[in-house]
């Protein structure tokens, strides 16, 4: 089995996440978090607000920043004002292409459609597929076979040129040779067409246009609407960010990958805001920070990196943006997901509520209008600039933006985490043991204990001990089967420490203490348990 699948069907096994809806067959796309997975995607999203938020320390000056600066927290309604969308650019803007194949009726996203040119029997065509990296030649070579009416022992009258791409890089004049993924015959592709990617649903009884509203696509607008509401009720000065949690909307055309492309999903967004001339200082903090914290957290080597955008790729407002991308094991060699962008926005976001939607095409930045002169989309008309009560400036901030996904950042977690490796066993025979070498703050359980045997007083000690390390954490008490049987299920869980009473603690009142990682076991008091378990998860 690949590790993706192992790690999939561990997810299922174990309770990490489920499909949504799963005895009714499922909803592509939706994602239930289980027993395990909610304590893990908890811990993340607390270690985030934690690290960025409510435990940042406005008095001191980070490393690489411009200065110190403050840090507040929001949490804004999934239903907006349909303004804000307008303004933000959403509703006209926010859209993929996609193709719909005219013989299968099926509907794919144009930049997720991948294939490769062959030739046979005179003929070129360009065959593609939408199955994953790892079985993608297997599966055109089936495609190409079948379609020059070739056996497989004949494999080799294919003649390919090149490698995979996507069907963006394929000329529309050549559409006419182009096999779809789901098709037998050629040229089945209708031209690329735009589809809005937010959810459309109705407030109250009213039912047509004036009741229609969206569910957001992003957490963002919720702050930067909200922007004036901070400053007018805290003493926040700039520079200062706002961190917000929550539920976001796509209705994403291939939703694929496990949860790496979901439509329901959950964003950790920063907006910060600074004097227009520091937000270039303050956009490589950010992008630094944000890098560090994966790192810290337990992703890293080769598989985390943080790539610089290049000017054709940047948004319509941006003037540098930088994505923290993780080599996810269902991408092809080489190839790495998104994890988080991190981008500098300008004022274009306090500039839009404030006067309306901007023409993305000009510089600077103007107004867009409709062809009686009016705005297209009016903006809020409120005062959203600053000023500084100090040199009495007064400037439209600029904004840097951190906007990771909680459910990729678990996903990739669990990714890294994800090992096997051969044990001993109490016999000392090697056995293979599949372990998620989780770092122990996101850990969901942070430690299991075990009475050795169900008898002698050993599960009345255990019980002690879970209820004094419970208080604090989450822990796991365990006193059925063999104690091999019970390090295997936490090594699968994650767990980075189990306790066993034993004989010896009748004794002495120690118990042992085992290492997840290394292995090792050793002699602790049960008096110290709590604050020597404390200490190793960090809290
Ligand atoms: P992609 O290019 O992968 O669609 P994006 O560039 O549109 O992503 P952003 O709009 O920058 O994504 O959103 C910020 C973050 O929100 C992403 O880095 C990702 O972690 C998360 N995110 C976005 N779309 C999804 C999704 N469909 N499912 C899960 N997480 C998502």
């Amino acid at each position: 089995m690949m590790q993706m699948e192992k790690l999939v069907s561990l997810c299922k096994r174990r309770g990490f996440m489920f499909q949504s809806s799963e005895i009714y067959g499922g909803m592509n796309g939706f994602w239930d978090y289980g027993p395990l997975g909610v304590e893990l995607k908890r811990n993340i999203k607390d270690a985030w607000w934690r690290d960025m938020c409510s435990g940042h320390n406005e008095l001191s000056h980070p490393q690489g920043a411009p200065s110190p600066y403050e840090m507040v927290g929001l949490d804004c309604t999934i239903l907006m004002h349909p303004q804000v969308w307008k303004c933000s650019g959403h509703y006209d803007l926010f859209h993929d292409f996609m193709v719909d194949c005219r013989e299968s009726k099926k509907r794919y996203r144009f930049d997720q459609v991948r294939g490769r040119w062959v030739a046979a029997k005179g003929q070129k065509i360009f065959v593609t597929t939408m199955v994953e990296a790892d079985t993608e030649h297997e599966d055109v070579t089936r495609k190409a076979l079948k379609f020059f009416n070739l056996r497989n022992k004949d494999a080799d009258q294919l003649a390919w040129d090149g490698g995979f791409k996507s069907l963006e890089k394929i000329d529309m004049s050549d559409r006419a040779s182009i096999m779809a993924p789901d098709a037998v015959t050629l040229g089945t592709l209708t031209e690329p067409r735009e589809f809005n990617l937010m959810f459309k649903t109705y407030v109250g009884a009213l039912s047509g246009e004036e009741g229609a509203a969206f569910l957001r696509p992003e957490t963002a607008q919720g702050i930067f609407v909200n922007f004036k509401n901070v400053l007018d009720s805290t003493r926040v000065r700039i520079p200062f960010g706002v961190a917000q949690i929550g539920k976001s909307f796509r209705n994403e055309i291939t939703p694929r990958n496990f949860t790496f492309r979901s439509r329901e999903f959950e964003q950790m967004e920063i907006e910060f805001f600074c004097h227009p001339n520091q937000s270039r200082e303050w956009y490589s903090y950010w992008r630094n920070r944000r890098m560090a914290w994966y790192t810290e957290l337990g992703l890293s080597g080769d598989r985390l990196r943080l790539r610089e955008h290049h000017e054709d790729e940047l948004s319509h407002y941006s003037v540098g943006t930088a994505d923290i991308e993780y080599a996810f094991p269902f991408l092809a060699e080489g190839e790495y997901g998104e994890l988080e962008g991190i981008a500098h926005r300008g004022d274009f976001d306090l500039r839009s509520h404030m006067e309306g939607k901007l023409d993305p095409k000009t510089r600077p930045l103007q107004l867009e209008r409709n062809e009686q002169g009016q705005p297209k989309h009016r903006g809020s008309g409120k005062d959203l600039t600053y000023r500084d009560d100090l040199t009495n400036e007064r400037f439209t901030p600029h904004v840097i933006e951190p906007s990771a996904g909680a459910d990729r950042a678990t996903l990739a977690f669990l990714c890294e985490a994800f090992s096997e490796d051969q044990v001993p066993d109490e016999d000392g025979k090697m056995q293979s043991r599949v372990v998620l070498r989780l770092n122990p703050r996101i850990a969901p359980i942070k430690a299991a204990i075990f009475p050795l045997v169900k008898k002698d007083g050993m599960p009345e000690v255990a019980e002690e001990i879970y209820g004094a390390l419970k208080k604090h954490m989450n822990v796991f008490y365990d006193e059925k089967g063999a104690v091999g049987r019970r390090y295997r299920r936490q090594d699968e869980a994650g767990t980075p420490y189990c306790i066993t009473v034993d004989g010896q603690t009748l004794q002495d009142r120690t118990v042992t203490l085992r290492d997840r990682d290394t292995l090792e076991q050793h002699r602790i008091r049960i008096d110290d348990v709590v604050s020597d378990v404390r200490q190793r998860v960090g809290m």
